[in-house]
């Protein structure tokens, strides 16, 4: 009994006192800003909310930016450079010189102080980082020239420009029901998908497990190759037909396992 109580006594006097100003700073999901970042710097819709800024002698900020659609930043350069992870989508980056690269949730790049460089999303689909960024004497980034749609086309397709493509609801029902397709294209994918209420991949989340209960394979095949595309990984979409096996019926979850396995084929 003795050697518990001293051994009590000792872990209390180890303990240091709570000095104030030590108080740990949570920032609670969805409290916090999103703004829309300055047209001066970029093209297209973006949507900026800070995660981390940096006080006293701290110097690393950190901030969630979600790119619209071929929207993406001018090209600039980082006096200490920067890291981006993606958190959601596909997207792209390229340095001055160097090839447009592709790049998918889960990726992580460095950019090396002083390279001029731009980032954001591919054509097709929103994308989302968390850019991790530095500061020397105050200073995060230098601002240049904005990047053309050239120099941003010129990735993948230089001849055939993105917007002379017909949309996947334009070409799955553009010709019977034109009005459906621009809604599609205009409200659900151009408006609701990007709004920075959900990240793309929480979004793509409930829209697989609604289509799942509701047994709808059709739809089901386009919206779970979309949810690997923002980051869903194989292993949650199966643990969701899993789980969504109890709630929504055996059979729907059958049904849903078999369409897995097709888009798994394919995106693995
Ligand atoms: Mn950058």
């Amino acid at each position: 009994m003795k050697s518990i109580c001293t051994f009590a006594l000792t872990l209390s006097m180890l303990s240091p006192a709570l000095a104030a100003g030590d108080d740990l700073l949570i920032s609670r999901a969805g409290t916090r800003a999103v703004n829309d970042a300055p047209a001066r710097n970029f093209t297209g819709q973006v949507k900026v909310e800070m995660l981390h800024t940096p006080a006293g002698p701290e110097r690393a900020s950190a901030g969630t930016v979600t790119f619209s659609p071929g929207a993406r930043t001018a090209w600039h350069t980082h006096p200490l450079g920067q890291t981006l992870v993606v958190t959601a989508g596909t997207g792209r980056v390229q340095r001055w010189g160097g090839p447009v690269e592709d790049i998918r949730a889960g990726d992580v790049v460095h950019i090396p102080a002083g390279v001029k460089h731009w980032h954001g999303a591919g054509p097709g689909g929103t994308m989302s980082h968390v850019a991790i960024t530095e500061a020397l004497d105050g200073k995060t980034v230098d601002w240049l020239e904005q990047v053309t749609d050239t120099q941003y086309g010129s990735a993948k397709t230089p001849e055939t420009p993105q917007a002379a493509q017909p949309s996947r609801a334009q070409r799955l029902m553009g010709d019977v029901a034109p009005k459906l397709a621009q809604l599609t294209d205009d409200v659900l994918f151009g408006d609701v998908w990007t709004r920075p209420g959900l990240p793309p991949r929480d979004r793509s989340l409930v829209t697989v497990s609604a289509l799942i209960a509701m047994n709808r394979p059709d739809q089901l095949r386009s919206h779970m190759a979309l949810a690997r595309d923002n980051g869903v990984t194989r292993d949650e979409l199966v643990e969701t037909i899993t789980h969504l096996a109890f709630y929504s019926g055996w059979p729907n979850a059958v049904t849903a396992i078999g369409v897995a396995r097709d888009v798994f084929a394919s995106k693995p």
